[in-house]
């Protein structure tokens, strides 16, 4: 049998906020609270589940930047449209992922989408940042759209798994990361024991977006984190209410971390730079829309 890796911490987000006027967001994770102890996994904001009433004018963030990691957006429910410096735009819906690699930097706007918008109704969607290494953090953005059925599905006893990123149950999604990580949708539809296998020396966290869980008689519900040890090589709880969970794993990144608001670099003078950089224009600016 496989050796466990330690629930070492359960947290829970510290209220609701909102990012512009479009995501009602709880913070479950980020690396001013934790740390090492999740990287390369910096933020994990869940925004809703909240219901919008229709409406004629677009909801969301307006023009901003970021730079030094990637955002990675998942749609539970609703839609977004969004667009970004480098020519970019799209809009995704359930089940759909816009991972996006800022690096040097994007100046994006995210907004509720345009069939959203009219139709409101129940949204729901998770953004995750994930840190760069310092050697890729000023390399070129890069964007990948992820729809929803090029995400491999596992089945497993109680459920089903969805493999965004890295590798699991033998299976490889379709993100490309730019170091060792997993980001694994699972949905369950049943009560019972759940395994994954994560590898020795790699963080590992669950997210418990819409369940209640057992660790061993301890009872994690919604919404809640549970941080483990990156010693170990397997988690294993049961589900006592079915729902859904995000399992977060990699290889941490041992490098300091300085950050501002949207940049996320290793030295505060590095962070000077991208403010300068960015009212400078240097980031570029979203495409004037005609
Ligand atoms: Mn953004």
């Amino acid at each position: 049998m496989s050796s466990q890796k330690k629930l070492n911490r359960i947290d829970r987000p510290q209220g609701k906020h909102m990012v512009g006027d479009g995501f009602p967001v709880q913070t479950l994770l980020s690396y001013s609270r934790h740390g090492s102890d999740v990287s390369p996994f910096l933020l994990l904001d869940y925004a809703g589940p909240a219901e919008f009433e229709p409406s004629d004018r677009p909801r969301g963030v307006e023009e901003h930047p970021h730079r030094g990691f990637e955002t990675v957006t998942i749609v539970y429910a609703g839609g977004l449209a969004h667009r970004d410096s480098g020519g970019n735009f799209g809009e995704i819906g359930p089940g759909d992922i816009q991972w996006m690699t800022a690096a040097s930097g994007v100046v994006h706007e995210e907004m509720h989408s345009p069939s959203f918008t009219r139709s409101g109704g129940l949204f729901e969607v998770v953004q995750l940042w994930v840190n760069l290494p310092s050697s890729e953090k000023m390399s070129s953005p890069r964007y990948q759209e992820i729809v929803s059925a090029t995400v491999p599905v596992v089945d497993l006893a109680n459920g089903k798994a969805r493999v965004i990123a890295g590798t699991a149950w033998g299976v490889t999604g379709p993100a490309r990361t730019v170091t060792p990580l997993n980001v694994i949708d699972i949905r369950f539809s049943d009560p019972g024991r759940f395994n994954v296998q994560i590898l020795e020396g790699h963080t590992a966290t669950i997210v418990v977006l819409d369940s209640v869980l057992s660790f061993d008689g301890e009872i994690v519900d919604t919404p809640q984190v549970c941080i483990f040890s990156v010693e170990g090589e397997a988690i294993a709880f049961d589900v006592v209410q079915p729902g859904k969970i995000l399992v977060l794993s990699g290889e941490p990144i041992e490098e300091p971390i300085a950050g501002y608001g949207p940049f996320v670099m290793n030295t505060q003078s590095e962070i000077r730079q991208a403010v300068a950089d960015y009212q400078a224009g240097r980031m570029g600016r979203l495409p004037t829309l005609v």
